[in-house]
This record gives structure tokens, C-alpha cells and sequence, in this order.
């Protein structure tokens, strides 16, 4: 592989200098380095030279599906009629399949097959809540699933057992039962993120099955892929993810049993955790279990701040997502009551309290865009321009710190642009201090994955 010069750098945000990239790994750092026979030279210009970004929970496959669905949730449609006009506008799948993506109860009530099929009966539609837990499908698309017959627990019925067309949780499920589409393309979603800086990734969705796992663990994408959803007895490291569902907690036995398997193979749990009755049943269960390094609650939307000091006695690590608040920040303000607004999201508190903690995107359910995050924990305004929990902002540094962490360590001490490293680097078209000031994606010149631009 040829090396690189990269020349007039910054690191570390002060001292400016030139880094010699070969076979993968940074081989020099120095004020000025000599350039080599037929080396390629990248004249930095005193941009900023970071380790690459690690987004700590997000969705491959969810993020490459949502870039081929039509939006069926606000802003874009907010009534049954936009709805309406929306999936008649969609373009079907080569199956004949209308994929719909963040549907939210206040475009058109609760939806059900019934309901769907008044909107648009004649092509099969599934359309999935803005909260990733429910998929709703219309009488095309029960038919062509096999609904009736399907044995999930999550598919919804009727008092006379008829599927209402609500899958709750059964993703698994319905990837069996859909047209082979599986696994989707994930190379426009690799050139994303490396457009954003990001060079790791940990992917949070539960449950893969063994082919998704050989896919995700693969060369399917140039960014280096952590896994939560490995099934327990395989052998891909990385945390086990356990869902905590908002709407049905699982039975205080059953959590127990699954952290303690996890445990048991040697496995971290990442537990996801929204609400505040989630949060105080798994903080019981790990009370119960103990813990093991690398444990970590995934979203903790909510902690009161009575919790704060128990979560931090055992030793649980935070990854959580302000960038929500900028993208349905309303909605909380709205939704939640105002004694629990400042339960929301926390960050300044955690870090007080001495809990490793970060941000990360959860996309597509929140905004991919690390930059965005960042300035969403800096700023925590929502998109009609309020203030969710001032007291829980970051500086953009911290926010940053926490994208730099390794994604076996959410949270921990930032990786550095070091002799020996792996060359997984973000160039900035200015010094960390710009970026600092006015995170943004704009300011990503050049990604580097092993040494190779991306
Ligand atoms: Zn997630």
C-alpha cells in the first residue's frame, strides 16, 4: 500500500506538524518531514487532524432501507390526507412494496390494517412508527406476509384473533416473511458516514440473525462495525443488546436470566432503556446480577436524577442521543410532564456525577449527523427554537471527546492521533477551534480508514 504525507497538520488542537501514514498506521509525526520518492502529499494547510469518529449506536441497515422509503411522519406529512397523497406519490420496491418510515400518531390516529387500507388499498404498504418498535401494514401487505398465520408474539389481534396489521418489535419476523431484499446495499451508507468523519461504528439493532451478522462483520462497509446484536452462543464479541420495551417491560426474572447468560459468555449487556420504570427495573436486575466492565444503558431518555449516583456506583456507562431534542424536542416539551423535562437526555449531569457517558446518533431514528449531535449537546434547542434542560449542555469539545472514544470504551478517554496508531483519521478544512466554535459536516475534507481515503 503507498503511505502518505500529510503536511502541516493540526493536532491536539495547539501544535501544527507534518504525519507520515504506511501500511495503515501513522509511522512519523514531526515538525517536517521529507518527503519520499513518489510519496502523495496531502498539504493539510493547518487543518484540524483528528482520529476518526466513532458514532456509538446507530442502524445500518435501517439507515440504508430509510434512504429508499417515502417519510410518512411530520414535518413532511402531518394529516391522513398528506399521508394520503404520500403513498400514492411512493415509488414501489421491485416486489411491489411501499416502504413507509416515521410515522407518529398525530398525522392520523393509531394506524391498523382497517385504516391503511382506506388510505391506499391496492399496493401492500408497511409503514414503521417513528419509534422503531411498530410496524403497521395495510390488507395487501397482511396478505402478502402471511399475517394470519405469522406465530410472533409481537403481531398484534383482535378479540376473534384477527391480526389488526400492528407488528410490535417482530423485525425479525417480518424480514423472514418480506420478498428477499436481505441484506440491503450498505456501500451509499459507507460513503456516507465517511463523508461525516465517522470511521467506526457500532451497530445497536438486537437480534441479528447469523446472515446479518456475516454480512455486518464482512467487508459490506469500509468503517470498522461493532456489533450489540450478535445472538448470544456466537462468537462476535461486543455488548449484548437487550430491549428494554417502552410499552412491556419484561418480567424481573427473565431480565435477570438474560444479563446473567450474557455475562456468562463473557458478554457486556447494552441495555436499552427509555423510560424511567425501565431505568429503575434494570438498575434492580444489575443490583441483583452485578456488572461487568462495558456494561451500558443505551438512550437513558429519562433518569431522574435521584438515580444519578446509583448508576455511577455500578460503574454503567451512558450512550445516549441529544440530538432528538433537535429533531422532536417539541414533541417531549409537549408530551412529557414538565417536572420530567429535565430528566431528559442528560449529559452535564452524568459527566458530574462521574459516569462515562456519550452521544451518539441512533440513526435513522435521530439525525446521523455527528456534527448535528454535537451541536445539539451544545445547544439543546429544539427545532421550534426552545430550550430543553440548559443545565444538561456540553461544549462541543466534550460532545466531540465522546465520538473520539474507542467503540470497546463508550465514553472513555479520547483516542489520539499517535506514533503506532491505526490510521483512522478525520482531516478538517480548518483548526479544531473553528470546528469547535461551528460544528459541521462542511468542515470534513478527507477520511481515512486503515490509511485508505474514503
Ligand atoms: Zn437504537
Amino acid at each position: 500500500m503507498t503511505g502518505l504525507l500529510i503536511r502541516d497538520a493540526e493536532l491536539e488542537g495547539e501544535r501544527r506538524a507534518d504525519v507520515r501514514i504506511g501500511d495503515g498506521t501513522i509511522t512519523e509525526i514531526a515538525p517536517a518531514l521529507d518527503r519520499r520518492p513518489g510519496e502523495p502529499v496531502l498539504d493539510a494547510g493547518g487543518g484540524a487532524l483528528l482520529p476518526g469518529l466513532c458514532d456509538h449506536h446507530l442502524h445500518l441497515y435501517a439507515i440504508a432501507a430509510r434512504a429508499r422509503s417515502v417519510l410518512c411522519g411530520p414535518p413532511r406529512v402531518r394529516t391522513a390526507e398528506g399521508l394520503r397523497a404520500a403513498l400514492a406519490a411512493a415509488v414501489a420496491d421491485e416486489h411491489g412494496w411501499i416502504r413507509g418510515i416515521g410515522y407518529h400518531e398525530s398525522v392520523a390516529g393509531p394506524l391498523d390494517a382497517g385504516i391503511l387500507d382506506r388510505l391506499h388499498p391496492a399496493r401492500p404498504v408497511r409503514i414503521q412508527h417513528r419509534s422503531g418498535a411498530l410496524w403497521m401494514v395495510n390488507g395487501a401487505g397482511a396478505t402478502a406476509l402471511g399475517l394470519a398465520a405469522g406465530d410472533h408474539p409481537g403481531i398484534e389481534r383482535d378479540e376473534h384473533g384477527v391480526p389488526t396489521g400492528r407488528l410490535w418489535r417482530a423485525d425479525d419476523w417480518l424480514r423472514a416473511h418480506l420478498p428477499a431484499a436481505w441484506p440491503p446495499d450498505l456501500t451509499a451508507t459507507g460513503t456516507r458516514l465517511a463523508r461525516l468523519g465517522i470511521t467506526a461504528v457500532t451497530d445497536a439493532t438486537p437480534d441479528l440473525d447469523p446472515a446479518a451478522v456475516a454480512a455486518l462483520t464482512g467487508d459490506a462497509l469500509p468503517q470498522r462495525v461493532l456489533l450489540l446484536g450478535a445472538p448470544l452462543g456466537h462468537p462476535a464479541a461486543g455488548p449484548y443488546k437487550i430491549v428494554l420495551a417502552d410499552s412491556d417491560l419484561p418480567e424481573y426474572d427473565a431480565l435477570t436470566a438474560k444479563i446473567r447468560a450474557a455475562h456468562g459468555e463473557n458478554r457486556a449487556v447494552a441495555v436499552h432503556c427509555v423510560t424511567r420504570e425501565a431505568l429503575a427495573l434494570l438498575l434492580a436486575a444489575l443490583d441483583e446480577t452485578g456488572t461487568r466492565a462495558g456494561d451500558r444503558i443505551e438512550h437513558a431518555a429519562l433518569v431522574p436524577a435521584e438515580l444519578l449516583s446509583r448508576i455511577a456506583e455500578l460503574g454503567l456507562r451512558i450512550v445516549t442521543q441529544p440530538g432528538f431534542l433537535a429533531d422532536r424536542g417539541d414533541d417531549y416539551l409537549r408530551d412529557i410532564p414538565a417536572a420530567e423535562h429535565p430528566d431528559l437526555y442528560r449529559l452535564r449531569s452524568l459527566v458530574a456525577a462521574g459516569i462515562r457517558c456519550t452521544a451518539s446518533s441512533d440513526a435513522p431514528y435521530g439525525p446521523l449527523d455527528p456534527w448535528a449531535v454535537m451541536h445539539a449537546a451544545a445547544h439543546r434547542e429544539t427545532p421550534a427554537g426552545r430550550t430543553v434542560g440548559a443545565a444538561e449542555r456540553i461544549d462541543v469539545g466534550r460532545a466531540l471527546a465522546g465520538y473520539l472514544s474507542d467503540p470497546t470504551d463508550p465514553g472513555g478517554p479520547p483516542r489520539r492521533v499517535a506514533l503506532g496508531t491505526i490510521a483512522d483519521l478525520v482531516l478538517l478544512r480548518a483548526p479544531l477551534a473553528t470546528a469547535v466554535r461551528k460544528p459541521s459536516a462542511e468542515l470534513v475534507r478527507a477520511t481515512f480508514i486503515g490509511g485508505v481515503p474514503r
